[in-house]
C-alpha cells in the first residue's frame, strides 16, 4: 500500500538513469489527489501517536494457562479511543486456544500497584517477609556444601589425630609416628582455616533491618522503578494472579530461589465487560511469594 501512494507510475512518470519520460504510463491519478496523499503520508510518517505510552508490566506477565508472555497491544473501539491492552501472546499469535482474557492496560496496573502498596504498608505482611527471607538465609548458609566437607574432613583428621595420640601413649613411637602427627596437625591448621573463610563467605549477609529497608524504600519508588525493583514476575490466571517478588538475598548459585508464599486472599480488580463505561469488579485471587 505504502509502494502505490508514492509511486510516480500512477502519474504517468516513468524515471530511468535520471531521465523522465510520460509517455510510457497513462496518467490515472490527478496530481493534486497525489500530492494531497504524499503530504498525508509524511505526515503519519512517525505514527500517529505523538504520546508514547508506558506498559509498567511490560515483560513481567507470563500466562498461567499455556505459559507464554502476555503482551503488550493497542486498540481503537468503534469510537475511535485508542484502548491498551495485556493479551496472551500464546492466544493472540500462536491462535492456540488460550482462556486467558485481554486485560485493560489502566486497571491491571493499576490493581497490581495497589495490590503491592497495600500488602507490603500491611506490618503483618512485612514482618512475614522479612521472617521468610531470614529463614531463607540461614537454610542456605547451612547447605553451603563446600562447608559441609571441610567440616567432614576436620571430623575425620581430629579422629585419625586422637589414635595417634593413643598410640604415641602406648609407647608405639617411631620416626613415622612422628612425621604422621605432623602432617595431621598441619591438614587441621589448614582446615580451620578454610572452615573460618568459608563461613564468613556464607554468614548471614543481610539483617532484618536491612530487608526491612529494601522494601520499604522501593515502595516509595516512582511506579515503573518500583515494578522493576519488586516484581520478578506475575502470572495472571482469569480468577488468580500470583505475584512473585524480587528478593533482596543473593540466591544459591545454582539459581534456584527458595520462594515462599506471603499472602493468599480474594482482591477485586475492576474491568470493563465488552467495552462499557462502567468498570466492574472481578474477584481474583492474589498469592504473593518470594
Ligand atoms: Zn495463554
Amino acid at each position: 500500500m505504502y509502494h502505490i501512494l508514492k509511486n510516480e507510475k500512477y502519474l504517468g512518470i516513468y524515471r530511468n538513469k535520471g531521465e523522465e519520460y510520460d509517455n510510457i504510463y497513462p496518467q490515472i491519478v490527478p496530481i493534486e489527489i497525489f500530492d494531497k496523499v504524499r503530504a498525508k503520508v509524511q505526515k503519519n510518517k512517525y505514527g500517529k501517536r505523538s504520546v508514547q505510552v508506558t506498559y509498567l508490566l511490560r515483560h513481567k506477565l507470563k500466562c498461567g494457562y499455556c505459559g507464554h508472555p502476555i503482551s503488550a497491544e493497542s486498540g481503537t473501539s468503534s469510537n475511535g479511543e485508542v484502548i491498551h491492552y495485556y493479551k496472551c501472546h500464546g492466544r493472540k499469535k500462536y491462535r492456540n486456544g488460550c482462556e486467558k482474557t485481554a486485560l485493560r492496560k489502566e486497571f491491571l496496573e493499576n490493581f497490581v500497584l495497589e495490590t503491592i502498596l497495600r500488602e507490603l504498608s500491611k506490618p503483618d505482611t512485612m514482618n512475614k517477609v522479612v521472617d521468610g527471607l531470614m529463614q531463607i538465609q540461614e537454610m542456605q548458609n547451612k547447605e553451603s556444601p563446600i562447608l559441609k566437607t571441610l567440616l567432614s574432613e576436620k571430623r575425620q583428621t581430629e579422629t585419625a589425630l586422637n589414635n595417634l595420640m593413643s598410640a604415641i601413649e602406648q609407647g608405639i613411637i617411631s620416626a613415622t609416628t612422628n612425621k604422621r602427627l605432623h602432617e595431621l596437625e598441619n591438614k587441621l591448621t589448614e582446615l580451620e582455616r578454610n572452615i573460618l573463610i568459608e563461613q564468613s563467605k556464607t554468614k548471614i549477609t543481610l539483617s532484618e533491618d536491612k530487608i526491612r529497608k529494601y522494601y520499604e524504600q522501593a515502595l516509595l519508588k516512582e511506579p515503573q522503578m518500583l515494578i522493576n525493583l519488586l516484581i520478578k514476575q506475575i502470572v495472571l490466571y482469569n480468577d488468580k494472579m500470583i505475584v512473585y517478588y524480587n528478593s533482596p538475598i543473593q540466591t544459591s548459585p545454582d539459581g534456584n530461589s527458595q520462594g515462599f508464599s506471603f499472602y493468599d486472599e480474594i482482591a477485586f480488580m475492576p474491568y470493563i465487560i465488552q467495552n462499557k463505561p462502567t468498570p466492574a469488579m472481578r474477584a481474583i485471587r492474589v498469592i504473593l511469594t518470594v
